[in-house]
């Protein structure tokens, strides 16, 4: 089972909180006055990185948002303040999709790069990949950081990288079979996509030598029904991941799979924030994820609230490694989940019934309200020769599941969206 770094992913737990703190430290000194951002930040709570003493003193900094640094590059384009450098030093432009608005652009320099290739190395040595595997990259690189960062963990790793741009998905499956490819980096949509063309195109997978699916940039591989659905579709096993351009590649799924990803404590301090109070709350409480990233100097977070919910698990692991783990990944967003007739339902539970069912392909889910009712529409494409009946039973699993009825219907093939990346299947229409 091969580790990145053995000696820091199996030490003990005490000695890797003082080795974050001796990180921590340094980062606070390393930016101090130099990273206008952080530097009045700090100030502005009364304190200096002189004040930080221990691991538990990262408790009095302030939480830091997106909405705060989105701002900030808004009142001072095109970067913002939280350049620590000057710009001569960035090698490394990337800004998310920006879904809910303005970019948030984020400048990484030479080290911080190489800190991203290393928190990816730890990634795919999780997956067993090695110097012997092949990694095809069915992505098409943009702005979007996405799995650039894997790019260099496979060089850090010695793994051959295939990039797999400017093809489309036939063509992408012909490149993997001609290359020997034993290890598949997209979105988990995207596995599934590849599955979908292949059997319309009387492709044999087997032909592909993968062993490993490894998955970034949308929940899907934490989804027990969608794992399933690409292992079998790849007679592979699927791999999570997760990670998030403002912060780095903080967590990885392990060969053990115990049921989560390990974080990568040696890279980043986490912290499980309860969005009611405030309060940070012990391992074993679910709650929204807040991150402090150690590697990134030129572009640190500082108690970054990520939206995501987790719950941090501290047992050991199987495989031996001391990180900490979240408990079913990503568990979902905060402002993901929809109250539907009083339900609380989030997107990935309603995944995890429709993706149980391997006639389906593809789906679409809309809330909306129709005089004070609650409604759900779930749109569905199943593979030819597919009996509709079957849908009447994906509505009463959902109803058994979420305790109400959802509008199901069946669509002709190929008119819902199909994704590369981020897809987009459920959306809420209200007043
Ligand atoms: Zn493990």
């Amino acid at each position: 089972m091969p580790f990145f770094d053995q000696t820091i992913e199996t030490m003990p737990r005490s000695q890797l909180r003082s080795l974050q703190y001796q990180k921590l430290r340094a980062m606070l000194e390393g930016i101090w006055e130099r990273n206008a951002f952080y530097t009045a930040k700090i100030k502005a709570a009364n304190l200096t990185p002189d004040d930080i003493r221990s691991l538990d003193d990262l408790r009095c900094l302030p939480f830091t948002t997106k909405h705060e640094i989105v701002g900030d590059q808004f009142a001072h384009p095109p970067f913002g303040t939280n350049t620590t450098y000057p710009l001569k030093s960035y090698i490394r432009f990337h800004q998310t999709s920006g879904t809910t608005g303005s970019p948030f652009r984020v400048l990484d320099t030479e080290e911080s790069w190489d800190w991203w290739g290393r928190c990816w190395a730890h990634v795919l040595s999780g997956a067993g990949i090695t110097s012997d595997d092949r990694i095809f990259e069915a992505f098409s690189f943009g702005p979007f950081i996405g799995f650039w960062a894997s790019v260099d963990g496979a060089r850090q790793i010695g793994a051959m990288m295939i990039p797999g741009g400017g093809r489309d998905s036939l063509q992408r499956l012909e490149l993997m079979r001609d290359a020997g490819v034993t290890a598949l980096c997209c979105t988990p949509t995207y596995a599934l996509r590849l599955a979908e063309v292949a059997r319309e195109s009387g492709f044999d997978l087997n032909q592909i030598p993968v062993r490993a699916t490894i998955h970034a940039g949308e929940p899907g591989a934490n989804i027990p029904a969608t794992k399933k659905r690409i292992e079998e579709a790849w007679n592979a096993k699927c791999y999570d991941h997760a990670g998030a351009s403002e912060v780095g590649a903080h967590s990885f799924e392990c060969e053990a799979q115990p049921g989560g990803t390990h974080i990568i404590e040696s890279e980043f301090i986490v912290e499980v924030m309860d969005t009611r109070t405030g309060e940070i709350v012990p391992p074993g409480e679910c709650g929204e994820l807040v991150i402090t990233n150690l590697g990134r100097w030129g572009f640190p977070v500082i108690r970054y609230r990520t939206g995501d919910l987790v719950v941090i698990n501290v047992n050991k692991c199987e495989c031996g490694r001391a990180f900490a783990r979240f408990e079913g990944g990503i568990v979902g967003r905060a402002d993901d989940m929809v109250t539907v007739r009083g339900v609380n339902v989030f997107p990935s539970a309603v995944e995890n019934i429709i993706r149980r069912y391997k006639e389906v392909d593809e789906f679409r889910v809309t809330v909306y309200t129709v005089r004070q009712m609650d409604e759900m529409d779930v749109e569905i494409e199943f593979a030819d020769g597919t009996d509709a009946s079957l849908a009447a039973f994906i509505a009463q699993a959902i109803n058994a599941a979420l305790s109400f009825r959802p509008n199901i219907r069946v669509v002709e093939r190929n008119t819902l969206p199909r994704f590369e990346l981020k897809a987009k299947r459920f959306h809420v229409k209200r007043e």
